[in-house]
């Protein structure tokens, strides 16, 4: 049988395109929508534009949140959304951001780093577009899972090679808008280079003492469970990852290598004062060999072919069947916190005290959620 078209079959089709475009464009739109925080008291709301003007009324001004202690002290930046598919790195950070009271010193911190990168999701990778957690009234908080780029309507058009202004090296075109390769950046680049600028005057402008940039790495990828620091970062780096091993929470420790240009574990370092840290977490739902990418691989890390990839030998973290949201961002937790203690012991006059940060065992038991703040309806 040969089925024939109409005028009103040709409307019916249309009609039910236009639906379809409407409900994606309508999700995919979803994604302009800010991310809610509810800081602790005694944190000021800044924007990352005060410290770059350019910036200013640019879609890439991202908050920036600062607590004084009554001590003083030093200075800590806790950066998260670098990249905002590793969501302990943000998630971390608003952990800060919602439990610390600050008591010596300050705490800066900026949850999302690259803002442009959580507008979108990348392509072809069939990530989630958030993930939630439950809190402890019954509520839910929902944080956007984005891109590893910043948004292309605001990178187009990528050049073929991306040129580091700073050194020469040359890089994929979309790389300028990884905002970690684009550090100490510029002030008339591009929007992502402008927003790399703009976070390498504040550690010089605020005095950083202690710039700490929070990631996750695929488990088959060999910087992993790891602390990588700078030349000027490196005692206290080795003697946080001693204390960490002793806590029985196994970490590498990687030097920033010298000619790979425009991260923050080296730029940070080279063009301001501060002690650079970048730290990485193992998280199957960035793996090559994952299975079905959705929220829940991104809060369990529960894949199969990583099971057998562990049996093979093939991935650089311990592995049995999962790699929970609560251990990864326990991991950052806990790492900060170290790295805390040991910022004060090294340099007694530069030392930052915080409390109210679950421990390590906490996370474990409670789950993430529980020590996320509920939204005020
Ligand atoms: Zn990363």
């Amino acid at each position: 049988m040969r089925i024939k078209g109409t005028p009103f079959t040709a409307i019916v089709l249309l009609l039910a395109a236009a639906g379809l475009a409407a409900i994606a464009g309508a999700s995919f739109m979803a994604m302009w929508n800010d991310d809610l925080f509810v800081p602790a008291p005694g944190f000021e709301k800044k924007m990352l534009s005060d410290w770059f003007d350019g910036l200013s009324g640019s879609p890439a001004d991202t908050p920036v949140y600062i607590q004084d202690g009554e001590a003083p002290g030093g200075t800590v930046l806790i950066l998260g959304g670098t990249h905002p598919t590793e969501p302990a790195s943000m998630v971390t950070a608003t952990l800060f951001l919602e439990r610390a009271r600050v008591d010596r010193g300050r705490l800066i911190v900026i949850p999302q780093a690259n803002l442009l990168g959580f507008t979108h999701n990348s392509p072809q990778e069939a990530h989630p577009q958030s993930i939630s957690f439950a809190t402890e009234d019954g509520g839910r908080r929902v944080f956007r899972y984005g891109s590893r780029l910043t948004n292309p309507i605001y990178e187009w058009p990528a050049p073929d090679i991306y040129i580091h202004p700073a050194s020469g090296q040359q890089l994929p075109g979309k790389e300028r808008g990884n905002i970690n390769r684009c550090y100490p950046g510029i002030p008339d680049g591009s929007v992502t280079e402008q927003a790399a600028y703009a976070i390498t005057e504040l550690i010089k402008r605020e005095r950083v003492d202690l710039s700490i940039d929070l990631h996750e790495a695929s488990p088959e990828y060999p910087v992993v469970n790891a602390i990588v620091a700078h030349e000027r970062s490196m005692e206290l780096a080795a003697m946080t990852t001693m204390d960490l091993e002793m806590a029985g929470i196994p970490m590498r420790l990687e030097p920033s290598p010298k000619n790979l240009r425009g991260l923050t574990h080296r730029e940070w370092g080279d063009y301001t004062d501060t002690m650079p840290v970048l730290m990485e977490a193992g998280n199957p739902v960035q793996g090559r060999l994952r299975g079905r990418t959705d929220e829940r691989l991104a809060l369990t890390g529960e894949d199969k072919a990583y099971v057998k990839a562990a049996a093979l030998g093939r991935l650089y973290i311990p592995y049995d069947g999962d790699q929970r949201i609560e251990y990864r961002v326990g991991r950052h937790t806990a790492s900060i916190m170290a790295f805390l203690e040991n910022l004060e012991l090294l340099f007694p006059d530069r030392g930052v005290r915080l409390e109210g940060i679950p421990t390590f065992d906490e996370l474990q038991e409670k789950g993430v959620g529980a020590f996320l703040n509920p939204l005020k309806m």
